[in-house]
């Protein structure tokens, strides 16, 4: 399943606000001929970007190549969301790895944060502080508190405030939650902005950067031989290949594919709220609630609710975004009915069955990371780094990654999309029906 053509034009953003609203980049060329190159990267996301940029200040001749354009894929089209710790909670980790292990993906979620931060100060990004997490039920609620203290206790972090409904509420004015939390030390941002400012420094450090170059093969090289990449109309020879691909795989790897599933969803944008902006928020945080198909939503800088939401169980994008987003939106702000959407967009993330991402090396002279399960805008961009320093033979953090169980799907790559159907059809009804 491929789905670099399924839903979009070739070569061009989608119609997102962030696409109209991005810092001017030049275009990079397409790939023509052969080049020989230390590494090769497969992607221009933040996993991809990243990657080549500390290779490249690193010394390296690299080569990345991007099937459309840079930041086309989720690293451009996302919720902006900067988010703590890993997609998984730690209590959640410590029955999956052990203690010590949650503690130390603790240490690494909080060293992507970090970096993410720096790479956005470096591109000249703003990070609004402040992200919450809505609460629909008492339980939701007494699990978050009982969390809030377990992480200033034993992960030295306790920038989470917890709010009872009278002080979520004077926050998020919104009658669907009973209670919230308040993290201080996430953030959120304008997502295209910072791959595309990724991909300036990248550049600017040496990285050749080519758009509209597909990759369509790889030959893995040997002890003796380089490893072979084939674009349409070139290819590139190199000693080391990260695939930064996300869901955008499709079938070039099938040691990965057949462990990280693609999965769509989808943002509104409104026009500027001015004053009724206090109807949304009264902070400009960012917001994500705790349905499977999960709500989220902010503010930009010129008073937009950016919101996505919706579920969706085909690979194809419905016709008409704005009906499928507008639905949640109004269950959460009813008082919006009247507001108009400007903007509706798709975008193709990727899953794991355990939600923890998928760091791994399909072959000896190959490393992918992948699969972040909705959480990854700064995962992907320690991703990039953590691969970067373990091709310059430091893979402690890659290996601590890697170490954590990865299940293939049942039934592999060709069973995995009907299982999925199943399972989202099972929990949306869940969420409808409130359980
Ligand atoms: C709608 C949406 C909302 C999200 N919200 C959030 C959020 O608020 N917070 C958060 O933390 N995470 C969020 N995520 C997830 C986050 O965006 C991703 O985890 C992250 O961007 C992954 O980055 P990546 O570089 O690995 O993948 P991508 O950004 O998808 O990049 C992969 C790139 O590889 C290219 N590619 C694929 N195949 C080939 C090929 N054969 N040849 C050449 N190039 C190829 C693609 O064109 C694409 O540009 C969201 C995702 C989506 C879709």
């Amino acid at each position: 399943m491929n789905l670099l053509h399924k839903n979009d034009r070739p070569g061009e953003y989608p119609p997102s606000l962030y696409a109209q609203t991005r810092d001017p980049t030049p275009a990079f060329p397409a790939l023509e001929g052969e080049v020989r190159a230390d590494v090769c990267v497969i992607g221009g996301g933040y996993t991809g970007l990243s990657a080549a940029l500390h290779l490249a200040e690193a010394g390296r001749r690299v080569v990345l190549l991007e099937a459309h354009r840079v930041g086309f894929g989720a690293s451009g089209r996302n919720g902006g969301q900067l988010g703590s710790g890993q997609r998984l909670e730690v209590d959640e980790l410590e029955r999956m790895a052990g203690r010590e292990a949650a503690r130390r993906l603790w240490d690494l979620a909080e060293a992507a944060k970090a970096l993410t931060r720096d790479l956005a100060a470096r591109a000249g990004v703003p990070v609004t502080d402040g992200i919450a997490h809505a609460f629909r039920t008492r339980a939701e609620f007494d699990h978050a508190r009982g969390l809030i203290d377990r992480l200033a206790r034993d992960y030295g972090y306790d920038r989470i405030e917890a709010l009872d409904r009278e002080a979520f509420r004077a926050l998020v004015p919104s009658d669907a939650y009973v209670a919230g939390e308040l993290d201080r030390g996430a953030g959120h941002l304008h997502p295209l902005n910072l791959a595309l400012g990724i991909a300036r420094l990248a550049d600017a450090a040496g990285t050749a950067i080519h758009e509209r170059a597909e990759v369509v093969a790889v030959v893995h090289g040997t002890a003796t031989t380089p490893t072979v990449v084939q674009t349409r109309r070139g290819r590139v020879l190199c000693d080391q290949l990260i695939l930064a691909a996300n869901g955008y795989l499709g079938d070039l790897e099938p040691k990965v594919a057949a462990r990280v599933m693609p999965i769509n969803n989808f943002i509104v944008a409104t026009e500027p709220l001015g004053p009724r902006a206090a109807e949304v928020l009264t902070r400009p945080i960012g917001v994500h609630d705790t349905k499977f198909v999960v709500n989220y939503w902010r503010l930009d800088p010129e008073g937009r609710l950016i919101f996505g939401g919706g579920e969706n169980v085909s690979y194809r994008f419905p016709a008409d975004i704005f009906a499928k987003v507008r639905k949640p939106l109004l269950q959460i702000y009813p008082t919006l009915a009247d507001v108009k959407l400007t903007h509706a967009w798709g975008g193709t993330l990727a899953i794991t069955m355990n939600r923890m991402p998928c760091f791994i090396r399909p072959a000896p002279n190959c490393l992918s990371a992948s699969g972040y399960s909705g959480h990854g805008l700064a995962l992907a961009c320690l991703a990039g780094k953590l691969m970067a320093n373990a091709i310059q033979g430091q893979s402690e953090g890659f290996d601590a990654m890697a170490a954590l169980p990865q299940p293939p799907f049942p039934g592999g790559a060709m069973l995995r999309w009907p299982l999925l159907v199943a399972g989202m059809s099972w929990y949306a009804l869940r969420d409808r029906l409130g359980v």
